[in-house]
């Protein structure tokens, strides 16, 4: 049975990069006659917009991408909002550290720079870990947690690990090399994103994961944690980021790229889905269609793998 996912952050409102990545989810379910869920990733409170939760949900609404499970409507695995399943990564976490895949780590962002000698793994994710605290004895954390709260990371052994997404074909990514012993609790105790992400699709039992491909260099760590917590790993499926008219990426500098600005101005649900199929390349610019017309001849591996640009008269 196939269970899908749409996982936004509440951070803002639903923009047309995320409504395409949700169409694309919605799409891959619908098709497979499975499941599709959303599940809020609200886990670092300071980002995390008051309301925005409820405003996205009404614009997928609104656009016709209906769930089947969800923080507003409950399901056989609720919650569906991280910031109430916070007991279940702690629980991971624990494992995790009792069985020494993980280590207590006490090191700032400033030192873990001025340590590091590698080049920069992917952007947002800072520079390589050099294995500062790798091999700190138990009486060591403990002395140190008197001063200083610790972040935990995951060990990472030396390894190419070589996987296929569906849509971007055969990766090979060493995580080791990149981004090193990779962090799943920050030293003020918000969980990373790779651990709630891989907690939760795996006791979701999502089998697809349909995401933007900004996150295609993450998954290399979510596969190293599946199988650290002995959990099999989804598939993966990383749709290609949509461009503003100029071919950079989307952004507020492109003026109304929210679902809700456009629909403000008056678009119909229809022709949002419209500009969003086409630059998917499922229908010609200008068609005005519901979401569920598209179901039937929708195929996930048909996509292209090129970024595309929106057309200059969507964004005005
Ligand atoms: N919450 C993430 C985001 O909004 C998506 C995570 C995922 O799909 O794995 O970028």
């Amino acid at each position: 049975m196939y269970r899908g996912r749409f996982a936004p952050s509440p951070t803002g409102d639903l923009h047309l990069g995320g409504a395409r990545t949700a169409l694309c989810a919605w799409l891959a379910a619908r098709a497979s006659g499975g499941a599709f869920v959303v599940r809020v990733e609200d886990l670092d409170g300071p980002r995390t917009v008051p309301g925005a939760e409820a405003r996205i949900l009404e614009d997928l609404a609104w656009l016709g991408l209906t769930w089947d499970e969800g923080p507003d409507r409950g399901g056989p695995f609720a919650p569906y909002r991280q910031s109430e399943r916070r007991a279940r990564y702690q629980a991971a976490l624990d494992r995790l550290l009792d069985e020494r895949r993980a280590f207590f780590c006490f090191c700032s962002r400033a030192e873990v720079q001025r340590a590091s000698q590698a080049p920069h793994g992917p952007a947002d994710d800072g520079p390589r870990y050099p294995g500062t605290c790798r091999a700190l004895s138990r009486s060591e954390v403990a002395a140190r947690t008197a001063t200083r709260a610790p972040s935990v990371r995951l060990r990472v052994e030396p390894e190419t690990l070589a996987w296929t997404d569906g849509v971007c074909g055969a990766q090979a990514d060493s995580v080791h090399d990149t981004v090193g012993d990779f962090v799943l609790r920050r030293a003020d105790g918000i969980f990373a994103y790779q651990l709630a992400v891989v907690v939760d699709d795996a006791e979701m039992e999502i089998t697809d994961v349909v995401r933007g491909d900004d996150l295609l260099g993450s998954t290399a760590r979510q596969l190293l944690l599946y199988r650290a917590l002995g959990l099999s790993p989804p598939r993966f499926f990383h749709v290609p980021l949509v461009l503003g008219p100029d071919g950079t990426r989307l952004g507020k500098r492109h003026g109304a790229i929210g679902v809700r600005a456009l629909r403000e101005r008056g678009l119909s649900s229809e022709r949002v889905i419209g500009i969003l199929a086409a630059t998917l390349g499922l229908v010609a610019p200008g068609v005005e269609i519901p979401p569920r017309a598209l179901v039937p001849s929708f195929a996930l591996a048909r996509l292209s793998r090129e970024p595309t640009r929106l057309a200059p008269d969507v964004v005005q």
